[in-house]
């Protein structure tokens, strides 16, 4: 059952989304050679708390920190740790927060300091397939128009489009329905519908789409250790089209 978020559930998912997006703001500021990526999570988490809201990853299912920092050849779910950022490097932030129950989810890919020109064409083309996906977002289209188009854009850049992993639904539950792939036919999969709200999320590799899991059971790396990249959103269908409510 894909829900229908009521006037109210919608006022608690677009403030959720507000402090992700908010917490992104923060964060990127840090995001230089030397700073390591546990003191990313500390940041990312005080700033959440003193929020009014809870990072949503930590202890889901598990999961030990309060965000996922994924670098360079890691696709998603890179677990906080003392590396230490260093020039050259491109990390993928994933943050999720809970506000009075209700989620926001949004990934988003920084360059630290300067990067190779084939890391500027993967961050640049990535966040532009998201763009791609979201303007699928409109009542009557369907979650395979959003595949179809982001995995479109992806192929004709050259970019390894990751099929393991996939968006998702959102509301009082950080993984609701639907799926929401990175691939689709046009015409296919659920109906969107005004008061839905799922998450777009692109995980485009340099290289080939092929990744396999650390034995950490989490990060999520390609196997021929070319740079992957990750942004999401999660959007609101409207009356006559969609509202990013982790972006301002
Ligand atoms: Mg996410
Ligand atoms: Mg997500």
């Amino acid at each position: 059952m894909i829900s229908i978020k009521t006037e109210r559930e919608i006022e608690l998912l677009d403030i959720a989304g507000k402090i992700v997006y908010d917490t992104h703001q923060y964060l990127k500021k840090f995001i230089k050679p030397g700073i390591t990526t546990n003191e990313l999570d500390q940041l990312a988490e005080k700033f959440i708390l003193s929020n009014n809201s809870i990072p949503a990853f930590k202890n889901y299912q598990g999961f030990p920190k309060s965000i996922c920092t994924s670098v360079n050849d890691q696709v998603v779910h890179g677990i906080p740790n003392d590396y230490m950022l260093k020039e050259g490097d491109i990390i993928s932030i994933d943050i999720g927060v809970c506000y009075k129950g209700y989620y926001g989810d949004s990934a988003w890919s920084y360059a630290v300091g300067n990067i190779s020109d084939e890391k500027k064409w993967l961050l640049d083309y990535t966040e532009k397939s998201l763009y791609e996906g979201i303007k699928m977002v409109k009542p009557g289209n369907r979650i395979g128009d959003i595949g179809y188009a982001i995995e479109k854009y992806a192929l004709d850049h050259n970019l390894g489009v990751v099929k393991e992993f996939v968006g998702h639904g959102v509301g009082n539950n950080l993984h609701e329905e639907p799926d929401v792939p990175n691939y689709g036919t046009k015409g296919k999969g659920p109906i969107l519908k005004k008061g839905m709200v799922i998450a777009i999320e692109p995980m485009l590799n340099l290289g080939d789409e092929s990744i396999y899991i650390d034995k950490n059971e989490w990060t999520v790396y390609t196997c021929d250790g070319s740079p992957s990249a990750h942004y999401e959103h999660t959007v609101l269908v409207t009356e006559d089209g969609y509202k990013e409510l982790t972006k301002r």
